[in-house]
């Protein structure tokens, strides 16, 4: 920008970005090693090692799972894509769809279940709460859904919803149970098959420690029998009580029958795998087995204690049920008189960290801020902690000096 202007068209320079410590809810700073795989050199759509690649993926998101879904491979896109692929491929029209909302991202599974064409049921509890298994017992019972869409971790509040007791229920009923596991996975326990999964998804850019663009989903049989009738329905060969093809909401990228031939042993082509965000997505799963599933909770667990006791070492309090809190992400209440979008601004100019701003009823209320990752670890943890007491005085809020850094590490000696 300042220097010498150059002849002809303005080329900008190769992509430099600045250095940041990204402790939002997400995305997240990479794992070093997720950056590199992506750096790895291309190899053709069928190259015996692409193919490999996508196998191997596939047995490491198993184990990331808890699961031994045949069914477990990756939707190319965002998060939002495998959670589209899961609704759109396992309801038809005028399906009851039962959504428990506890923030924003049930709203969104609402929203989507309702595009495709579903009939849609939801029902809430205040944002910063969970729901007790009870209450959603009673809808199942009185919707009597198709399908229950429930998140998992809701970072738009922090909360993190108990799954284990879902399943049972759901399989009581005969409900397919599906939960958008995006925020949660990797940081939080999440057994697929001892819940009772019969779709779950996620992206790379929370927990798992990678960039966005890579959905894992996994589907149980359950599941895949519904995609199958489906496919069945739609080659014409209908049963007495099936629907009419024309019936569906008839997505192609998002068919998950076909992307589940791409991924099988006949490997039908359908889109051409995004090779560096598999690459990726295979990274993101290896290490976090390499270091050990539960091992990588507990480093989530003690990095989110050490963040929730340096904020409130700060003085600061913190917004919703913290006893259900996911381990990765705390809500801080903005203290009255500080102007939080200006504190986030100064964090991110001055000192490269950038935490969270939040949404509808909470907008303006608190900020969030992450522990996933890469970044949850002790210096991430003290440094952002330092950071914030400094830009905190620096905008007239008085904070015990030390305390944020101090209550935090006293977490990290102790655990
Ligand atoms: C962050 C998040 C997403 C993100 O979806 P993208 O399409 O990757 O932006 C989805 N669901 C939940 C619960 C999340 O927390």
């Amino acid at each position: 920008m300042n220097g010498p202007s150059l002849p002809g068209p303005h080329l900008p320079g190769p992509i430099d970005p600045p250095a940041r410590l990204l402790m939002g809810p997400g995305p997240v700073s990479a794992y070093p090693s997720v950056l590199r795989a992506m750096s790895a050199p291309l190899v053709g759509q069928y190259d015996p090692f692409m193919t490999a690649s996508m196998t191997q993926t596939q047995q490491l998101y198993r184990q990331v799972w808890g699961t031994t879904n045949d069914a477990t491979v990756l939707v190319d896109g965002t998060s939002r894509a495998g959670i589209e692929a899961a609704i759109v491929s396992l309801v038809r029209p005028g399906d009851r769809v039962l959504v428990p909302v506890f923030g924003r991202f049930g709203l969104l599974l609402a929203e989507i279940a309702t595009r495709a064409m579903a009939e849609v049921h939801t029902i809430e509890v205040p944002w910063g709460q969970v729901f007790p298994v009870s209450t959603i017992e009673e809808a199942v019972r009185r919707v009597r859904p198709t399908l229950l869409a429930l998140v998992q971790g809701d970072t738009s509040t922090t909360m993190n919803q108990p799954l284990d007791e879902v399943g049972a229920l759901c399989a009581r009923y005969g409900v397919l149970f599906y939960s958008d596991a995006t925020a949660s996975l990797g940081g939080n326990l999440f057994e697929a098959d001892a819940w009772g999964l019969d779709a779950a998804t996620a992206g790379l850019q929370k927990c798992l420690g990678g960039p966005s663009g890579s959905a894992p989903i996994t589907l149980s049989p359950r599941a895949v029998d519904v995609l199958r009738s489906r496919q069945r329905i739609e080659a014409g060969i209908r049963e007495p009580d099936d629907p009419d093809a024309s019936d569906f909401v008839r997505s192609n990228y998002f068919d998950l029958g076909m992307i589940l031939d791409y991924w099988g042993p006949r490997r039908l082509n359908h889109h051409t795998e995004a090779t560096s965000m598999l690459y990726a997505a295979r990274e993101c799963a290896r290490v976090l087995l390499a270091e050990g599933r539960d091992a990588v909770v507990e480093r989530h667990r003690v990095a989110g204690a050490a963040m929730l006791a340096g904020v409130r070492g700060l003085g600061l309090q913190v917004f919703g049920d913290v006893a259900h809190k996911m381990h990765n992400v705390v809500a801080v209440e903005i203290p009255d008189g500080v102007p939080g979008e200006e504190v986030r601004a100064a964090m991110l100019a001055d000192l490269g960290i950038e935490i969270g701003t939040s949404f509808g009823p909470l907008h303006g209320r608190v900020w969030r801020i992450g522990t996933m990752g890469y970044n949850a670890q002790q210096d991430a943890v003290l440094t952002t902690l330092a950071a914030l007491e400094v830009v905190l005085r620096r905008f007239g809020c008085s904070v015990p000096p030390g305390g944020g850094v101090d209550a935090a590490a006293d977490v990290y000696r102790g655990a």
